[in-house]
């Protein structure tokens, strides 16, 4: 009796987000070896490949970015992942199977969203438009960078994790040279989950338990 072998059917497998968990997901794929399967494309909407957000931070202290990527620059190319970066998805066509961009369409079989999150910012009159800096990507530590040079003082919103100066860390909101004073203004608990330390008298200004206003 002759048995016969149907090859896999080569599919395409787009990610959407290539942060730290859509990279992790590329790594497990070629782990996997599921790339003998898969043509598989990721798309980031920022310019550098995926990089350990969790370590941003040391940005501000001197580190560059190339030394927080999650991995070499040839790694995707050299396993074959086609990388789209600095390219937004804006669209997905469910009907046609396609994810949309700026640079056309890309036909998928399956597809994994790994688009993380956004910084909230919350309805407060004046936190509109440029007024306001953000602080989750390396090109939002560029423009806080930007905006802190020549300025004299600043405000933090949110004394979380984020906000709040943690022990360990570069001083990024301590002032001179880089950046100006900073005062942090968040809830009553924006010191308690800080990481040990607290506040360094010398460091930021910290009211708790109040909301921001920014008087516009
Ligand atoms: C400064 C800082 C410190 C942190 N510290 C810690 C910590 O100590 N411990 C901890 O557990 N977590 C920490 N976090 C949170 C942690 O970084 C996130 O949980 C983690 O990065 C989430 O990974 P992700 O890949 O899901 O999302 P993200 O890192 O947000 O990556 C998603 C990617 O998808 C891209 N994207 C979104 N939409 C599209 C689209 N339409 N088309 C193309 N690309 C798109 C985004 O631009 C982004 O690059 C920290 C975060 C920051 C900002």
């Amino acid at each position: 009796m002759s048995s016969t072998v149907t090859p896999l059917k080569h599919e395409t497998l787009v990610i959407v987000g290539n942060g730290m968990v859509g990279h992790h997901c590329i790594e497990q794929l070629i782990e996997q070896d599921a790339l003998a399967r898969y043509d598989v494309h990721v798309f980031g909407e920022e310019r550098q490949r995926a990089y350990d957000r969790v370590h941003l931070s040391e940005y501000f202290g001197g580190r560059d970015a190339e030394s927080l990527a999650m991995c070499e620059a040839d790694y995707y190319s050299r396993h074959g992942v086609q990388a789209h970066l600095g390219e937004q998805v804006l669209e997905i066509d469910r009907e046609c199977k396609q994810v949309v961009t700026g640079n056309g369409r890309q036909p998928y079989d399956k597809l994994i969203l790994a688009t993380g999150s956004y910084p909230f910012v919350p309805p407060i009159p004046g936190a509109e438009g440029n007024s306001r800096l953000v602080y989750r990507t390396l090109e939002d530590l560029d423009g806080i960078r930007a905006a802190a040079t020549g300025a004299r003082r600043g405000v933090v919103v949110g004394g979380g994790l984020l906000g709040v100066p943690q022990e360990g860390q570069p001083r990024a909101h301590r002032g001179p040279p880089q950046f100006p004073r900073m005062g942090v203004q968040g809830g009553p608990e924006a010191l308690e989950g800080g990481g040990g330390g607290g506040p360094d008298p010398a460091g930021p200004q910290i009211r708790s338990g109040g909301s921001a206003d920014t008087g516009a």
